[in-house]
């Protein structure tokens, strides 16, 4: 090879492992740091144009930095954001020199159960015998239907044959759980009397399935057999609550529930009614960690309990910790210690005021949902702040990331969704926002 065809020292790629060290201040761990230095060098050299390793390198360690999971300040508007990981929470144990008593008594010093404490809690909370923690509301249903139904029928109203999302649908985990899907009714309308003949015609029914339609609505000719209705059949009534509210009568809350919440089933009235057993998500309207729950008659939930599939869906303890202090909090009647809840009940004028705050200018009234699938079609009052053109993308770029929304060629950055400490991050964001560059005149939203 002539010397003249050598690439000059500034040509050739600097050495991987010296690129990867001079990434350092990313704070990424150095094989990291090698994988993106590498991929730049070999990209580089295959475009011909090596010097551009280390811009490239930095380039991609950036994007495997911001691909880890991080926190997000969520001005959406969507309290439980599905990709947001639903209701917000924080780890309760900051602490790795301690142990926790998750399964171990200590007035006898003995083997305890990891299902006494926040189960315990949250059955009292909804007025159930006993409950039970699993990992989400899928896998409740999925235990309650293998345990208390495998090799047997469950009687189920068409109408309730549901996609809850993220491919969650119940004929699948009837599968799945072992237990014989029996349709009942129409898509439309499933009265008592459809219920009534299934049992009498599968003698092997175990129990009844009701489905809460969560994220959708059967609107004009309809009719559904009610939890009360089914409870008077022979077999016991499981309902999919989904969302999780504890109680309708909301007594965390000092004005009672919102207006909004109208109809929404509730753990503690659908028990009433006479299901023996609810199950429901922890990070819906409960406003806790990914969790499920299994609440209601004890003898039931302590055949759940005793399932094989109950040890490969159990929580650990961060989840029970954090569930634990969310049920004191409901049982302290505390509400404005509970998330969810806090955010959705903060008075529209005190978002006003904090929007007027931060960029008088922008503010404007805006309108949040609860979201996570719940209350399909609910809007809460909301206020924020709007601005011109489409800046999502600028905006979820900051350090920390912020999640807004577009409506009507403007971003709205709405309140509800925000914690009061993070209104500065909310600020210096917006002040960093370079200018649009949108020719001046009036657009539709200069009114708004
Ligand atoms: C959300 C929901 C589920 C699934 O809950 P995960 O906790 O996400 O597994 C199941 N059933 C109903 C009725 C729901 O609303």
């Amino acid at each position: 090879m002539s010397r003249s065809s050598d690439p000059s020292p500034q040509q050739r790629p600097p050495s991987v492992d010296r690129l990867a060290r001079s990434l350092a201040d990313t704070g990424l761990p150095h094989p990291l740091l090698v994988d993106a230095a590498r991929t730049a060098v070999v990209e580089a050299t295959a475009a011909g144009d090596p010097a551009s390793a280390g811009s490239r390198a930095r380039v991609l360690a950036e994007d495997t930095a911001r691909a880890l999971l991080t926190d997000v300040v969520n001005a959406s508007g969507v309290l439980l954001h599905t990709n947001l990981g639903r209701a917000p929470w924080s780890p309760p144990m900051g602490d790795d020199r301690r142990y926790t008593t998750l399964e171990f008594d200590l007035a006898s010093g003995s083997r305890g159960s990891r299902q006494d404490g926040a189960p315990a809690l949250l059955a009292r909370a909804c007025g159930a015998e006993a409950a039970m923690v699993v990992n989400n509301c899928a896998s409740a249903v999925l235990l309650v239907l293998a345990a208390l139904a495998a090799g047997r029928g469950v009687a189920i109203s068409r109408g309730e044959l549901v996609e809850i999302g993220g491919g969650f649908r119940i004929p699948d985990v009837m599968d799945q759980s072992g237990a014989r899907l029996i349709e009942v009714g129409t898509t439309n309308r499933t009265r008592i009397d459809d219920f009534s003949s299934a049992l009498a015609s599968h003698p092997d029914v175990a129990l009844t399935l009701s489905v809460h339609q969560s994220n959708y609505r059967i609107e004009g000719f309809t009719e559904t057999a009610s939890v009360a209705d089914l409870a008077d059949l022979a077999v016991p009534v499981v309902a999919d609550i989904g969302s999780g509210l504890l109680d309708a009568a909301c007594p965390w809350l000092e004005d009672g529930p919102p207006s909004w919440l109208a109809g929404e089933p509730a753990a503690r009235q659908t028990l009433e009614a006479g299901a023996a057993l609810v199950t429901f998500s922890g990070d819906k309207l409960l406003s806790g960690p990914q969790a499920g729950i299994i609440a209601g008659q004890a003898d039931l939930v302590a055949v759940c309990a005793a399932h094989p599939l109950a040890r490969a869906l159990r929580p650990g303890s961060l989840v029970l910790r954090s569930l634990q202090d969310l049920a004191l909090a409901y049982l302290a009647r505390d509400g404005q210690n509970i998330p969810f809840w806090r955010m959705a009940t903060t008075p529209v004028d005190e978002l006003r005021t904090r929007a007027e705050r931060i960029a008088p200018e922008l503010a404007a009234d805006t309108v949040a949902v609860p979201g996570g699938g719940t209350l399909p079609g609910v809007e809460i009052p909301s206020a924020g702040l709007v601005l011109a053109g489409d800046r999502v993308a600028e905006l979820r770029a900051g350090t920390p990331p912020l999640v807004a929304r577009v409506a009507d060629d403007a971003t709205v950055l709405d309140l509800r969704t925000v914690h009061p400490d993070d209104d500065g991050i909310v600020a210096a964001a917006i002040t960093g926002l370079v200018p649009a560059t949108t020719p001046a005149g009036p657009t539709a939203h200069d009114e708004a």
